[in-house]
């Protein structure tokens, strides 16, 4: 048997962060490309807004005609035009004259102030005003958001709505994005039927399949479902040299372990992987092998469906994140207060499942139900996972602990 060596976990991710490179890039309609990442910076070439504008149903006036008005003796002034949004103003607004204007639409020359409606007095074809305007009230400056030639967004930027929003301003149809990363998942173990098939005795369902689809999208990439294979090397070879040609990143889920029918690290090394590393300081999801061809990630999860989702959480994702190209790798980590007490030791460094929320002001989090790294019942109920050194004992109620954030939290 081989020494079983543990790597830390950020030693782990770093190895492959040294030797990955982000996804070429794509052009993408503007329609379809929430959540992608810029892959070039955006300069504007107009401003936003394109013209000075209006930000409320009034009147345009030169600010100089209302110097000494006063409640007791407005200033009258007479109206040349009403200008709804989308029109262009016909004429200039001259000493002694205003131009009715709606919200959006453009400012006529000479005028420099805008009052609202409800502000005036009304009278037929003139407006009067109580009282003196400074010049620019109300007025939206042409550019003011963002000057023709500035950038507008950074590559690196994900796609929000208000960025999506920014590059429609900018006439922006198809921005260059990095392409979304394929992902090959592929399941091993004489035990897995498929979802759609009867449970005959000794088998179970092929649950990880569906997890970690779900989770690489989530992640930013998409899934490649390779199928399921037995614990036997020669079909697994073959069907990771089918991952490695068709995708850009290969988790196999089962086998990653010492046991006598787990043979994925020994695969990756028959297919010619270098295996940078065969288990990891994280409980569950010890057991996960790291190797590396032709530039690509090879990535052998522990089959236990807790133990496969965390080491995709917490090594896979940020991998994943990596090659599509965020910035953002990880998941917010909070400090907060573990509500209730954990009895066991954590000689090795431990994730228990969580439940996290914002409560009186401190981050909370309780556990998630049972922590067995074959249990998925508390997979679904975690929002949260609590990160517990090596060495730490029993912990009490109210200890302080490490939340990482990875969904919603209660209120
Ligand atoms: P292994 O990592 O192969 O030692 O498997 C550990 C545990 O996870 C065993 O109880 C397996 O039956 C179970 N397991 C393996 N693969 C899957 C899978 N794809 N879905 C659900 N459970 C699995
Ligand atoms: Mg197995």
């Amino acid at each position: 048997m081989t020494t079983q060596v543990l790597i830390p976990l950020e030693k782990a991710r770093q190895l492959f962060f040294d030797l990955m490179e982000v996804m070429p890039s794509e052009r993408v309609p503007l329609e379809l490309i929430g959540g992608r990442v810029l892959a070039e910076d955006i300069y504007a070439e107009n401003n936003v807004p394109p013209f000075h504008r209006s930000p409320l149903d009034g009147f345009a006036f030169r600010s100089e005609d209302t110097q000494g008005a006063t409640k007791e003796s407005p200033c009258s002034l007479r109206i040349l035009e009403e200008v709804p949004a989308g029109c262009w103003p016909k004429h200039p607004v001259l000493p002694g004259t205003a131009t009715k204007i709606m919200t959006g639409a453009p400012i006529p020359a000479g005028a420099d102030a805008v009052i609202r409606f409800e502000d005036t007095l009304s009278a037929e074809n003139k407006v009067g005003i109580k009282h003196p305007f400074l010049p620019g009230t109300n007025i939206c400056w042409a550019g003011e958001d963002i000057k023709k030639g500035e950038r507008g967004l950074r590559k690196g930027s994900v796609i929000t709505p208000g960025a999506a929003g920014l590059l429609a301003s900018l006439g922006c149809t198809n921005p260059r994005v990095f392409r979304r990363p394929s992902i090959a998942i592929i399941s091993t173990g004489d035990e897995l039927v498929e979802v759609h098939q009867p449970l005959v005795p000794g088998k179970i369902r092929n649950s990880n399949l569906y997890s970690l689809m779900v989770a690489v999208q989530e992640a930013g990439a998409i899934p490649v479902n390779l199928g399921t294979v037995a614990d036997e090397p020669q079909t697994l070879g073959e069907r990771l040299e089918k991952a490695l040609a068709e995708t850009d990143l290969v988790i196999t889920t089962g086998g990653a372990s010492v046991g006598d029918y787990d043979v994925v690290k020994e695969t990756f090394e028959k297919i010619g992987a270098k295996v940078l590393f065969w288990k990891i300081d994280i409980r569950p999801g010890t057991a996960a092998v790291g190797a590396v061809r032709d530039g690509k990630v090879l990535l052998g999860l522990s089959g236990n469906p807790g133990a496969a989702s965390i080491a995709f959480e917490l090594l896979a994702r940020p991998l994943i994140r990596y090659l599509a190209g965020y910035e953002q790798l990880y998941r917010l980590t909070v400090q907060g207060i573990l509500v209730e007490a954990f009895q066991k030791k954590s000689p090795q460094r431990r994730i228990l499942r969580g439940v996290a929320s914002w409560k009186e002001n401190i981050w909370q989090v309780k556990l998630a139900g049972k922590q067995n790294p074959g249990i998925l019942r508390s997979l679904v109920a975690c929002n949260a996972l609590i990160d517990i050194p090596a060495g730490t004992g029993p912990l009490e109620a109210g200890s302080q602990v490490k939340i990482i954030i990875q969904g919603g939290w209660d209120g």
